[in-house]
């Protein structure tokens, strides 16, 4: 090699060095985030109506556990705790508006399954509740036996139906999808239906029943199944965005920061497998 290459090959490896460190300190945060960042505000789906995990008042604002963590990763992006904007979720929306880039994150008590892994990503559980039932105090229902010949309401793509089958089935009792299954588009739907007579019991999370319990109505606390853990669900391809949220949850799970959100929100805590 002569002078002037060794020259030429010094000046480019010093440019490539330059570059590097450039790049490195440009993009500290993934792009999926430094995107979120130079929005301004973070883009958060949670549900509008499960105590303690995330309730909407009548001014519109949001409060709960779930709520309070998406405020966190806000802040750990650089953002002030109020600039996330929330959006009302359902089991049944909450996937759509992720993969139309409608919002960047589901925090509203998404379970995390195989199946779900394989259409969004899923941090770590930061929260895991049991599925049980809410029944008429007088309807007759105090078991898994009593539910033969009964009706019982679910919500679209919730976990509820297929747990439900499987615990009674664990426990002796055959329920099938035809005979004992009515699927509802939401919540408050299933509430109504109970109300009426048309179902017998009303089947999800613990947590999202006890938004719906009033004096004419108890959660089984003998029928708790299927351990649901909830994680932080992203849009698939963003992947920086994923390992963001998952450093976060782990670091928070593991110096108390979670537990103590929990406690704050007075939530019972996680339900022990
Ligand atoms: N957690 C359950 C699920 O993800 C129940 C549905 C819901 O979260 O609304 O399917």
């Amino acid at each position: 090699m002569n002078k002037l290459h060794r020259m030429g090959a010094l000046l480019l490896s010093a440019v490539a060095v330059l570059g590097l460190a450039f790049s490195a300190s440009a993009a500290t945060l993934p792009d999926d985030v430094q995107a979120i960042v130079k929005r301004g505000e973070l883009r958060v789906g949670v549900k509008s109506d499960v105590p303690g995990f995330s309730m909407q008042d009548l001014s519109g604002d949001y409060a709960g556990m779930e709520v309070d963590l998406s405020r966190k990763i806000a802040e750990a992006m650089g953002l002030k705790p109020d600039k996330v904007a929330f959006t009302a979720v359902t089991a049944k929306t909450r996937g759509q508006l992720l993969d139309n880039g409608d919002i960047d994150m589901v925090l509203a008590t998404f379970t995390i399954t195989p199946e779900r892994k394989n259409i969004w990503n899923f941090s770590s559980a930061y929260y895991t509740d049991a599925v049980s039932l809410l029944v008429k105090k007088n309807g007759g229902v105090k078991n898994y036996a009593d539910l033969t010949g009964k009706l019982i309401g679910v919500a679209e793509g919730s976990t509820s139906k297929d747990a439900l089958i499987a615990a009674a089935k664990e426990n002796g009792v055959t329920l099938t999808d035809t005979d004992n299954i009515q699927t509802f588009p939401d919540y408050p739907s299933i509430k109504a239906a109970l109300d009426a007579g048309q179902v017998q019991a009303f089947c999800v999370d613990g947590s999202i029943l006890s938004g719906y319990l009033d004096p004419s109505t108890e959660i089984l606390t003998t029928v708790r199944f299927a351990p649901q853990d909830y994680g932080v669900a992203t849009k698939l391809s963003n992947k920086g965005l994923a390992s963001f949220v998952e450093e976060l949850i782990v670091k928070w799970l593991a110096d108390g920061t979670i537990d103590a959100i929990i406690a704050d929100n007075k939530v019972a805590p996680s339900f022990k497998k």
